[in-house]
């Protein structure tokens, strides 16, 4: 089973490391701010106080035998790079970094971060996509110009199977599920039929979920 370390232990990282405990994994949860710290102890496998941009801090804590690192130091950009950079040092194989903005995020990406996050961004994004149009019902980007969004089936999909609606061919777009009331049916074939009420999640090139969320209209 993974174990996790998670530092900084703001709203995000808070949420990260009680959400891992809670599905059964062992988090060691580090902020130097000794409330935030006390506010986890009960949740989280061992809650420490320590600065993280501090490597002995971090050796003597066994950092290096974690499987995954998630780091949310808030704004202070610094420590979050030089935190990033004594993990990466110290060979934990996947780390993870909340970044404030893409030049931070670049900056995080040279010195070795596996993967970084803008949580505040992507939210936004989130909200406005559903926002815009009223059959969207969530958006998330996987990648800057490619998307994934559920969608209630517009009414000329209804009762047309996926080859029929030509959607990989016309749209360049793929259906991966079909949400049918509580059911949920992943890779859906060829020869499934879009039903009234179902909601298909579809991943592809933004500008071609755009055409999909106007496919009705
Ligand atoms: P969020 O946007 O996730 O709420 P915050 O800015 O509130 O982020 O939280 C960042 C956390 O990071 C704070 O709890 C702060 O004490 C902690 N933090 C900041 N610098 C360090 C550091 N050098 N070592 C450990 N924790 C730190």
């Amino acid at each position: 089973m993974k174990q996790f370390v998670v530092i900084g232990l703001g709203r995000f990282g808070s949420s990260v490391a009680t959400t891992l405990a809670e599905n059964g994994y062992d988090v060691l949860a580090i902020d130097k701010n000794a409330d935030r710290v006390q506010a986890l102890a009960d949740q989280v496998t061992h809650a420490v106080e320590a600065d993280a941009t501090d490597e002995d801090a971090l050796k003597t804590l066994g950092v290096r035998n974690f499987d995954v690192a998630v780091v949310s130091i808030g704004d202070d950009v610094s420590a979050n790079i030089l935190c990033t950079l004594i993990l990466k040092e110290l060979n934990v194989p996947y780390v993870i970094v909340k970044a404030p903005d893409k030049l931070h995020g670049k900056v995080l990406t040279k010195i070795g971060a596996d993967r970084v996050v803008y949580p505040e961004r992507d939210m936004g994004a989130r909200i406005a996509h559903n926002l815009i149009s009223s059959n969207v019902l969530d958006y998330i980007e996987f990648a800057p110009d490619y998307g994934v969004i559920e969608i209630i089936a517009a009414d000329k999909m209804v009762g047309k199977t996926l080859k029929e609606l030509e959607l990989r061919s016309r749209f360049n777009v793929n259906v991966m599920a079909i949400k049918r009331g509580e059911d949920l049916h992943i890779s859906p074939g060829a020869d499934d039929k879009v039903l009234e009420g179902d909601r298909l999640v579809v991943m592809g090139k933004n500008e071609s979920l755009d055409q999909i969320k106007n496919y009705g209209s």
